[in-house]
């Protein structure tokens, strides 16, 4: 089983808190680049050694920014290059402004059956200072708009600890996405990535966050509210009704082998990482002349070890004891912590299995680092 990413390195905004790679300024090579991610695709298909593909997932950027020539062109390649399982989970990123009858025809057309749609928040004024490109009505009629012409496995994203955004607020937009029927919710808690507008606000003092007990107080009454409404927490960030889940994030949690096409995409193998040139116009050039398109780490036993627990913990499907003594022994120091952990009530074991509780999400990367083996 295996899985493709496809990075569209394309955004019609510069979203003020967001430091994923794309670029505002693209039209006169997009067509260059659409070429280029076709090219690595056909020079890459045996990195994932024939398995058979189960899921695609465009992300970016902005994937819904691409013209209908352009998405079929890529569909073509993979189709032509991969064996796809007649089931595969194809997942699309949208956002609200770019989602209207024509392009949801388009999308379900070419294999799309999971969109994914940016929404973020159902206030105004938080959209303006992030720099949205959409506003709250277009939120508010994309979903209904897309279930509409048959996309029911629809997931949103939502974000909080927002400046500003207090717990009222907080509590109306997790509601209004319940009541939408959306059976699958992503929430990201804002962070302060460097070299963004948001961070250097932040530095000159022209913005402030919420300090961490109101984070934990969104994050509490996000985990509280969907639980009640039927919605399980499967990943730290994720939140599916029965069925729902993300089949291709899933995929990663578990350490399935997938492929990253396009500028700043990371791939995975087993045994080992690589990471695309970052660049738009690096990239381009990188595949023209088939020269080194991404950078290799091999995992040691050590980098395993540490990776299974950093994913799996923030996971229902948790780490699993076996899984990490095929990799390396436990150590009495790994016992020892994990201990302290379980004293305080953040981990449980069940089984052979290792998850974190309520309290033990709120801290999942301190303890997965005090875990970690060195
Ligand atoms: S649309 Fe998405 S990828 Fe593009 S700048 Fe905004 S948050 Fe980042």
């Amino acid at each position: 089983m295996a899985g493709i990413y496809i990075h569209i390195p394309f955004c019609k905004h510069k979203c003020t808190y967001c430091d994923f790679h794309f670029s505002t300024t693209f039209e006169e090579y997009r067509q260059e680049m659409i070429d280029s991610i076709c090219q690595e695709i056909e020079l890459r298909h045996e990195y994932l050694a024939g398995k058979e593909i189960k899921t695609i997932y465009f992300g970016g950027g902005t994937p819904s920014i691409l013209l209908e020539s352009e998405l079929k062109q890529i569909i073509k390649t993979i189709s032509t290059q991969f064996e796809i399982n007649s089931r595969a989970e194809v997942t699309f990123e949208a956002n609200p402004d770019d989602i209207n009858e024509e392009a949801l025809i388009l999308w379900k057309s070419v294999g799309v059956n999971r969109l994914s749609i940016g929404l973020q928040s159902f206030k105004q004024s938080d959209l303006d200072w992030m720099n949205r490109a959409h506003n709250v009505e277009e939120s508010l009629n994309c979903v209904q708009l897309a279930q509409k012409h048959g996309f029911d496995n629809l997931t949103v994203d939502l974000m909080y600890g927002l400046p500003d955004l207090n717990m009222s607020e907080w509590s109306n937009h997790i509601q209004k996405v319940i009541d939408m029927g959306v059976p699958h919710i992503s929430a990201y808690c804002l962070t302060i990535e460097e070299k963004t507008a948001l961070s250097n606000w932040v530095n000159r003092g022209k913005i402030s966050t919420p300090n961490e007990d109101v984070q934990s107080d969104q994050f509490m009454m996000l985990l509280e509210t969907l639980e009640s409404n039927g919605f399980e927490q499967y990943e730290i960030s994720n939140f599916s009704s029965p069925g729902h889940e993300s089949k291709h994030n899933s995929n990663y949690w578990k350490g399935e082998w997938y492929l990253g096409v396009g500028p700043s995409a990371h791939s995975f193998n087993g045994t080992s990482r690589s990471w695309n040139i970052t660049n738009n116009q690096k990239y381009i050039r990188a595949v023209k002349v088939k020269s080194e398109i991404f950078e290799t780490e091999f995992l040691s036993k050590l980098d395993q070890f540490n990776e299974r627990i950093l994913i799996g913990l923030r996971t229902i499907y948790g780490v699993k004891r076996t899984e990490l003594n095929d990799i390396l022994p436990i150590s009495s120091g790994f016992e020892s912590v994990l201990r302290g952990f379980k004293g305080k009530g953040w981990i449980q074991e069940k089984g052979n299995v290792l998850t974190l509780t309520k309290e033990g999400k709120l801290r999942a990367d301190f303890i997965a680092s005090e875990l970690f083996i060195d």
